[in-house]
């Protein structure tokens, strides 16, 4: 089969194996495009036009793992630390709230500082905010604090899976291994989360046919929600002398992930947007549905490099906002209204809000 008869397979609903996916994620153009093509036609189709918008905090910079390829890795003495005080994230989000967010991600490194009891209150402080979804995004932790945070009102959970290369995975993660991460994830889904996974792209020795493995493995677990993005190398890293993750691999795997599973949700996550600024806009072509906006102060910010990235001007959660959704709609896309909740099961359903 060629690419082109491949593409239109998997279209109509056809599961490509291992090698297939090796194969379209080596393609040149002009098949490349026909990808990418397919990717954007597919998210109008299960997605619609809609990009939506999602207000994230994070709130603690303070990690106790030592993912190689991270700036907040535990081992990184020259970073100064922050934790953000419950009733301040909770005050953000309120205000991300009267600017329009219907998703609050609350994202930290792995910080024991939030105990379960700690995250319980923040989750029923935003909940009391209105109908916002709440996302979580605090990395490995017990299956009864998940338990306990699903039933205060949690709706989400990130966890990337990073690699699913066993080797390459326990050797960027001397602090644990890819069978915790699995079983994790498996809680996750267990407990009715809506469950986001993903992977980077450009690890040091990892190949296309690894990254095919990632996109079934994504397709096994049936994720809600996939960040895909380029290994960007930090100085306060042991990868510091690496290359980038390409972005056209990026968008090669943002596209036949969009093509494998229809329905997910896909950010075009910052680090895309770090390579290169036009980022997004590419992004949004290939198949990426959803953006994440920074919500907490820059003081924060500054402070929260997982790999180094440009902050713009300072400006205020509702400013931000504004300037975004005008740039979603100079691409002729529309500004999704509502809290973007999975979409699998409800292909049609879309079409009605
Ligand atoms: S990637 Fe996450 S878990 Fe790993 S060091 Fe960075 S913040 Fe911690």
């Amino acid at each position: 089969m060629d690419i082109y008869q491949l593409v239109d397979h998997i279209c109509s609903g056809y599961v490509p194996n291992i090698n297939e996916i090796e194969q379209l994620l080596n393609s040149c153009e002009p098949e490349t495009s026909y990808i990418f093509n397919a990717a954007h036609n597919i998210a109008l189709k299960y997605c619609s036009n809609k990009i939506h918008i999602r207000g994230i905090i994070e709130f603690s910079n303070y990690c106790r793992c030592s993912c190689a390829y991270c700036g907040l890795n535990a081992e990184n003495q020259e970073l100064k630390r922050y934790r953000m005080d419950p009733q301040e994230i909770i005050h953000v989000a309120r205000e991300a709230w009267d600017a329009g967010y219907r998703t609050i991600v609350l994202q930290s490194g792995e910080d024991l500082w939030y105990t379960r009891e700690k995250i319980s209150f923040i989750i029923k402080g935003i909940k009391t905010i209105g109908d916002i979804a709440v996302t979580l995004s605090v990395g490995e932790r017990d299956y009864e604090d998940y338990r306990q945070w699903k039933q205060d009102g949690a709706d989400r959970f990130l966890l990337k899976h990073e690699t699913i290369n066993r080797k390459l995975y326990n050797r960027l993660h001397p602090h644990s291994a890819l069978e915790n991460r699995i079983l994790c994830l498996w809680e996750l889904k267990e407990l009715k989360y809506q469950t986001g996974s993903g992977f980077m792209i450009g690890l040091p020795d990892q190949t296309p046919k690894d990254i095919a493995e990632d996109i079934l493995f994504l397709k096994k677990l049936d994720v809600d929600m996939a960040g895909i993005g380029p290994f960007i190398p930090h100085k306060g890293t042991t990868l510091r002398d690496n290359p980038a993750g390409r972005d056209a691999m990026s968008l090669k795997a943002l596209a036949v992930t969009r093509l494998i599973l229809k329905t997910v949700h896909l950010p075009a996550t910052t680090a895309l947007l770090t390579l290169d600024g036009e980022g997004a806009r590419k992004a949004f072509t290939v198949g990426a549905n959803v953006i994440m906006l920074k919500l907490e102060s820059y003081k924060y910010r500054r402070l929260y490099e997982i790999y180094p990235k440009e902050f713009g001007e300072e400006n205020n959660i509702k400013q931000e906002r504004l300037k975004i959704e005008q740039f979603i709609e100079s691409m002729g896309k529309e500004v999704a209204k509502n809290r973007g909740d999975s979409l699998k099961g409800k292909e049609r359903l879309w079409q009605n809000e």
